[in-house]
């Protein structure tokens, strides 16, 4: 199913804020999207809105090119699966996964057939007869997932369906909704707060922020290039170090605590949008700081001395933590070595994976 929203704004109440603001997004069929921002940033409520759970203030919102503002939740023929489900705590898991099709009136036979092939994908057939009490955090989650697919809908929309779950078996059930989404072919739409899964399970990103798209993007394009500060904060960890400073006219940046060589493509274009002697930020990501003694002696323009606050090794990676312009910064890095903290070492700030960003609009220059 193709889902349009045109223009969607919603208000809660009538002098209050809008706490979605002229959202314009088209979710191609089959598609797997992400909603990802910040607590409160309206993701939950644009979903809602989709299900038809909450009133459209204003704008459109098209389900395969027809308009559903005033369809009823339960004829939109959508799934929805929350962060708190609630099994029927009485009765078994088969009759948790029977009840939405006894609703819908589905034949006894059909009902069975459905069932078991629903259990089979999902792994609980062995499971069938338990109560919820007597089943696992996943094997729960798993169950409320499948009391909503046992019914054919078009669009499943999934509410931080796992954020009530421990790390381990959150990673694992993210391989799960992936596979289902892949064996049932539907669209589905899915809110997190958490950017790692939004990396890991989406097609397309939709980043938020205050009710606002920042960016929409796949998980390689909103890596790679952030429109903004904030989705070059949001999206990466450890985040993207913003390193202050500005661009002479002979291609150095600078700060007081810092002399760069600016890339010549990267330099035309901070020279094709005047931000030449202006302040402006340097956006670099942690791996792209390095002490790689190779890229060093190659790069002797690329590269400053850092003096370690804190050195983490990582297994065979270390984070290192350094300040620059009184802003603490990370470096993710190998070593051939251990590396102290108060050490003074020499590192590689590869530029040529930077962005530089306005530092009144936060835009990336580009
Ligand atoms: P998110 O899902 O990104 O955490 P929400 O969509 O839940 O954000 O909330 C967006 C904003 O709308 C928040 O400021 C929240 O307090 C407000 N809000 C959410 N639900 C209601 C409601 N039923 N009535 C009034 N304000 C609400």
């Amino acid at each position: 199913m193709i889902i349009e929203l045109k223009h969607v704004k919603k208000i809660y109440d009538k002098n209050g804020i809008e706490v979605v603001k002229d959202f314009n997004l088209e979710i191609q069929d089959k598609e797997f999207i992400v909603f990802v921002g910040p607590s409160g940033c309206g993701k939950s409520t644009t979903l809602r809105m989709i299900a038809g759970l909450e009133d459209i203030t204003a704008g459109e919102l098209y389900f395969d090119g027809k308009i559903v503002n005033n369809v009823l939740p339960g004829d939109r023929n959508v799934a929805m699966v929350f962060q708190n489900y609630a099994l029927y705590p009485n009765m078994t898991v088969y009759k948790n996964m029977e009840f939405p099709l006894k609703i819908h009136k589905m034949p006894q036979p059909e009902r069975d057939a459905r069932i078991k092939q629903v259990s089979e994908m999902l792994g609980l057939t062995e499971y069938l007869d338990r109560k919820p009490k007597n089943l696992s955090g996943g094997q729960r989650q798993r169950v409320a997932v499948g009391r909503e697919i046992v019914r054919n809908v078009d669009l499943f929309l999934m509410d931080e369906p796992l954020s009530n779950l421990d790390a381990k078996l959150r990673v694992q059930m993210r391989s799960e909704i992936t596979k289902l989404h892949k064996e049932l072919q539907k669209t589905f739409i899915y809110v997190t707060h958490d950017q790692i899964e939004a990396m890991t399970m989406a097609n397309r990103i939709v980043i938020m922020k205050d009710g606002v798209i920042q960016q929409v993007g796949s998980p390689k394009e909103v890596y790679d290039l952030p429109e903004n500060l904030f989705v070059g904060g949001f999206i990466g960890t450890p985040a993207m170090n913003f390193i202050e400073g500005s661009v002479d006219k002979n291609g150095y940046f600078s700060n007081s605590d810092i002399k760069l060589l600016v890339p010549k493509d990267k330099l035309e274009i901070l020279k094709k949008n005047d931000a030449i002697n202006i302040p402006i930020i340097l956006g670099i990501r942690p791996e792209d700081i390095t002490i790689d003694e190779v890229a060093i002696q190659n790069n002797p323009e690329h590269c400053g001395v850092i003096t370690i606050d804190i050195a983490e090794l990582l297994g065979s990676e270390f984070n290192l933590l350094f300040t620059i312009n009184n802003k603490q910064m990370i470096s993710k890095t190998k070593a051939s070595r251990i590396i102290e903290a108060d050490e003074k070492i020499m590192a590689f700030f590869d530029l040529s994976k930077s962005h530089f960003f306005d530092a009144k609009s936060t835009l990336r220059y580009r």
